[in-house]
């Protein structure tokens, strides 16, 4: 079975070339409709969606408790700033802290803000608590790293494309190669207030640390009084096998990084979760958002939370991302260099002599699924949490048809 690209298909294709900014080269795929892990093109056609935006849908498309949540709140109250208070914040963050195990969290709305919202706070903390000297903090940051795309963020990307044109930089970070212990040990200072790291690279494409790293990071924060920041915007709430993917190495952080499936598929919302000897550094007027904290997003982070922890979606990944590995290394391909990754996040890496892995996804999209490239030479397998075993043995019968050829 191979879906045609149909007409009405290419008059959308031809509106978004024409009004869109030309700043990203989706697939030529416009969907309609989803469910679950299924989505529907203009043309009627069906997908497996195998991407779940980024580990945004962790919940899969439209799950009925989140949109309940979503049109209840739609039906009371949906936004009054942080100038007043109103009744979903102060129940979404408790339930927050008590899931992740800390006393409080700063609610924002995207990813990029809740990093930037980390930053501030280690820097200040490195001020106020540690004792570095005015405008000295100096932040560690690892090579291939995303953190999203604000003019600060990319500053310490290692990625050209995502620097190309956008100068001058944010000063004040410094850049190790990703796994590398004896490299942190040696770029830390006494000016270093935070070591900002992915417990498992998304964007950089799927690359699990060497076994241990996050451990030793630990360890060396603890000793030097540096803040151990995760970004677990992807990685977390049960993408990776575990609740968050430090807890394979058996650590905590000393700030936490949430947002994507945080939202549950419907509504942006994130957060930045730490003691409150980091987050008591902010003060009235410190920092805020208009949107952060409103009360649409709290109750749908609040339910979008509900699902991961009560339909135990971790060890649902867990169990089937390992199966669904084993499975995708059984694929006799001469494309195939590795597969990798952790839970259901999983990355297919496809030799440099088979070309890039664009085409690949193009041909998968064609057949009923949906995956996109990472970094040029890996599909990245992100599929809803929520997935079923005879969900994925579809995937696995197009991946091999596509791969093995
Ligand atoms: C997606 C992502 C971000 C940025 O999130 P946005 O909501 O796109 O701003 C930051 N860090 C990681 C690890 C991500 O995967």
């Amino acid at each position: 079975m191979t879906y045609a690209t149909a007409s009405k298909t290419q008059a959308y294709l031809a509106e978004v070339d024409q009004f869109s900014a030309h700043n990203y080269h989706p697939l030529p795929v416009v969907l309609e409709r989803g469910e679950g892990v299924w989505v529907w093109d203009v043309d009627g056609n069906r997908y497996l969606d195998m991407l779940s935006a980024y580990s945004a849908l962790n919940q899969g498309h439209r799950h009925p408790a989140i949109l309940d949540a979503a049109r209840k709140q739609l039906d009371t109250l949906t936004l009054t700033s942080r100038a007043f208070h109103n009744d979903q914040m102060g129940p979404f963050l408790r339930e927050l802290c008590e899931a992740t195990g800390f006393e409080r969290a700063l609610p924002m709305n995207t990813g990029a803000e809740a990093v930037e919202t980390s930053i501030k706070m280690v820097r200040k903390w490195g001020y106020k608590v540690k004792g570095v000297e005015a405008d000295k903090a100096e932040i560690i940051v690892c090579e291939n790293n995303f953190h999203g795309r604000t003019t600060t963020i990319v500053g310490f990307s290692s990625e050209p494309q995502y620097k190309d044109g956008f100068g001058p930089f944010t000063p004040g970070f410094k850049e190790i190669p990703y796994g590398d212990a004896a490299a942190l040990k040696a770029a830390i200072t006494p000016n270093t207030v935070g070591f900002l790291v992915e417990s498992l690279q998304g964007e950089g494409g799927v690359v699990v640390p060497p076994a241990g790293f996050m451990a030793k990071a630990r360890k060396l924060c603890t000793e030097n009084r540096v803040a151990l920041i995760a970004d677990e915007i992807q990685t977390g709430l049960g993408r990776t096998g575990r609740l968050f993917c430090y807890e394979w190495d058996g650590i905590r952080p000393d700030i936490l990084i949430v947002g994507k499936a945080l939202g549950g598929g419907v509504y942006p919302v994130s957060a930045a979760i730490a003691d409150s000897e980091y987050m008591d550094v902010f003060h009235p007027g410190d920092h805020g958002s208009t949107f952060g904290g409103n009360p649409l997003g709290a109750a749908i982070a609040r339910a979008a939370l509900r699902v991961i922890l009560e339909e135990e979606l971790p060890a649902r990944a867990a169990r089937l991302g390992e199966w669904f590995m084993e499975r995708l290394r059984a694929i006799s391909s001469p494309h195939v260099q590795e597969v990798r990754g952790k839970g259901l996040m999983i990355g297919v890496v496809i030799k440099e002599s088979s070309g890039p892995a664009r085409p690949f996804c193009v041909a998968l999209e064609h057949k009923g699924l949906l995956a996109k490239e990472t970094h040029h030479q890996v599909i990245r397998f992100a599929p809803p949490l929520t997935i079923t075993e005879e969900e994925l043995e579809v995937a696995l019968e197009i991946v091999a048809d596509v791969l093995g050829a």
